[in-house]
């Protein structure tokens, strides 16, 4: 596969590496465009690579520009409409631009000169809002190496790190084009997966992803949204609950995570037992709609006791909202989930939780615990994504 992204300059969004006439469309194929909004997103971004040299290229022709050394760092700009990148006296105008490495080595990029990452595939770039924002294409499974470390412990057993990777490749497959307006699949932070590149890989978290290349959950025909969380607390929460603006799935209605004891298969996350205490003075602030806040009460809960519904009560309105905008609203690290009493006290009340993360889907403590259980990773999916099944290509 001699410089396969060649034959990705025709216009098609996502297509099969290979000839042209005969397309190879092995799910680990597939380009995934990140938008690299945290670690790219600046008026001024820095481009290089790692050994080898850096071949410029214009996509829609793939014309090669210039070309660059392992030691030339590049400034790109957007110019009147077009990029131009500058080192030296070299220069690159045009108004697509693509860096892929040549002779080994990984493209490098940064907003600033003295934090260049490495990534594996070829950059291109967009403008948002106007600033220049690179977009890092890249196969479905290397972008997966660089994500699973970021979003599991790499020292987990084997079949939770399994388990987590087929979570992140259906996540994945659902994300495609979520960002199309500005022409890539995914962020690289927490809205979608946290993404690391070439640095952020670990020798555990890639043998998972290898050991499941083509493994996606599927119900109904199709990839399912395979959300995961930190550790459930002990029951997961049905999706339509963990997370506004979701409608209920069968596969995502909640799950006890009890082992034969009835000991939460999580128990072993440090942590696990949180509080918050919030003041009358905060609460009066944030919902000042409802005037001096007299009371806030818990009045619905899931069958695994998840905070679905609160109701703030004041001297002058009564708001009731969803667990999950309560913990929006007051920020999802304080409100660490949604497995929490309330218990008034002096001057206010004292949630007191356990877990943490939304709660639905893949309860990534409850996967190592399980996983340690003896569990293969086909069992702890069928746990955590009952009805859903396991595709292998
Ligand atoms: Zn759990």
């Amino acid at each position: 596969m001699r410089n396969p992204l060649r034959t990705l300059w025709v216009g098609s969004l996502i297509i099969g590496l290979g000839s042209a006439d005969a397309p190879r469309t092995r799910d680990s194929d597939w380009l995934i465009r990140v938008g690299l909004e945290q670690a790219a997103w600046a008026q001024v971004l820095y481009v290089g690579v790692s050994e080898g040299n850096l071949r410029w290229v214009d996509p829609r022709t793939g014309a090669t520009l210039a070309e660059g050394t392992a030691r030339q760092l590049w400034e790109l700009r957007r110019e009147n409409g077009r990029y131009r990148a500058v080192c030296g006296q070299a220069q690159v105008l045009a108004e697509r631009l693509v860096a892929e490495p040549l002779n080994g080595g990984f493209v490098m990029v940064s907003a600033s000169p003295n934090a260049l990452r490495r990534y594996r595939g070829h950059l291109e770039w967009t403008e948002r809002d106007g600033k220049l924002l690179a977009i890092n294409w890249v196969l479905l499974d290397d972008y997966l190496k660089a994500t699973l470390p970021r979003e599991m412990p790499p020292n987990f057993h084997p079949e939770a790190l399994k388990a987590q990777a087929v979570a992140a490749r259906s996540f994945t497959f659902r994300r495609l084009n979520r960002y199309r307006q500005w022409g890539y699949d995914l962020c690289d932070h927490a809205p979608c997966q946290v993404y690391g590149g070439v640095d952020a890989e670990h020798p555990n978290t890639n043998a998972a992803v290898a050991a499941t290349t083509g493994a996606v959950l599927m119900f109904d025909g199709r990839v399912i949204d395979a959300v995961y969380t930190g550790n459930c607390g002990g029951h997961t929460a049905p999706v339509e609950i963990a997370m506004t603006g979701t409608r209920p799935l069968p596969f995502l209605s909640g799950a006890p995570d009890l082992d034969a004891n009835g000991k939460p298969y999580c128990s072993l996350a440090p942590n696990s037992a949180w509080e918050l205490t919030l003041t009358r003075e905060e609460l009066s602030q944030r919902f000042a709609l409802v005037g001096r806040v007299r009371e806030l009460r818990l009045t619905q809960r899931t069958a695994g006791k998840h905070a679905q519904q609160i109701q703030i009560r004041g001297d002058r309105a009564t708001l009731t909202l969803s667990g999950a905008e309560f913990r929006n609203k007051l920020g999802a690290t304080r409100v660490r989930s949604l497995m929490f009493e309330i218990q008034p006290q002096q001057n206010g009340w004292k949630l007191v939780g356990r877990g943490s993360g939304h709660g639905a889907g893949l309860c990534q403590w409850g996967a190592q615990g399980r996983a340690l259980a003896g569990q293969t990773y086909q069992q702890i999916l069928e746990a955590y994504y009952p009805g859903a099944t396991l595709r292998r290509e």
